[in-house]
């Protein structure tokens, strides 16, 4: 089975020790591409690298929800230029958290905005985060409409995803979905159109049954991606080739 982990953070110092391996890893076992997500300038330097190692390496640039408050002029500008660029390929994550409400609710909606419109300027999709606020988010992204992206690590309710997928945006499912009390999001799952779905791992974070609670790693998302296919009552193969069909739809070409 060749399979996709759409969105993790290999940037991260979780990886610092065993980084390369990891990587290899994951291709050697099926891999085909995985984006790395860089939520700051240091670790868009650090996934620009893996990018010209690996030719099956994407990365993105976004400021969370949670660093809104240190998204300046600074951070802006950078973002223009590697989307100018093209040295990304999407902006994120981005979007609204007022689960831990890090950075207060206004600053959270300002960043997202300004990054909203950077994605529309260069024609490049984006990775949306949210938790807590899928009524917020959904308006913002009404007001934004046209852009297309990703629901990263889906945990919203039906009606979220709903007006997600009347938005033309695909859903990413991760781990989540193997958890025991997950049941509603397996409900979603199977209901998710086909191509409309990928999957993700969100490592180091999340780690599916029956790794739960270690480090996870973007080999693991062949078990959600296992799981996904026993919901959908499909064959894991297949729903995996239609899932990596809808990553590259979405990306598109790597420009490393
Ligand atoms: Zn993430």
């Amino acid at each position: 089975m060749e399979f996709i982990d759409s969105h993790c953070h290999l940037a991260m110092d979780a990886f610092s020790e065993d980084r390369h391996e990891v990587i290899e890893r994951f291709f050697k076992e099926g891999g085909i591409s995985l984006l790395s997500v860089s939520t700051n300038i240091d670790e868009f330097y650090l996934n620009k690298e893996l990018c010209e190692k690996y030719s099956g390496i994407y990365t993105s640039l976004g400021w969370h929800p949670h660093d809104a408050k240190v998204f300046g002029k600074k951070e802006e500008d950078f973002l223009k230029e590697v989307a100018s660029k093209k040295l990304i390929n999407a902006v994120g994550e981005i979007g609204l958290d007022f689960y831990y409400d890090n950075s207060p609710r206004e600053e959270q909606i300002r960043a997202f905005e300004i990054q909203l419109r950077i994605a529309k300027k260069f024609n490049l999709p984006v990775i949306i985060h949210t938790r807590d606020a899928d009524g917020e988010t959904a308006s913002v992204l009404r007001k934004h409409r046209g852009i297309r992206g990703v629901i990263h690590c889906f945990t919203s309710g039906e009606d979220f995803f709903d007006t997600a997928v009347k938005l033309d945006f695909y859903i990413s499912f991760s781990g989540i979905i193997t958890f025991p009390k997950a049941e509603d999001l397996r409900k979603l799952v199977k209901k998710a159109p086909i191509d409309r779905v990928f999957f993700e791992t969100d490592s180091p974070y999340l780690s599916p049954v029956p790794f739960r609670g270690k480090r996870n790693e973007p080999l693991r998302v062949k078990h959600t991606i296992e799981k996904a296919a026993e919901l959908k009552e499909m064959d894991a193969k297949t729903l995996s080739s239609i899932a990596n069909n809808n990553f590259y739809n979405l990306f598109g070409k790597n420009p490393f």
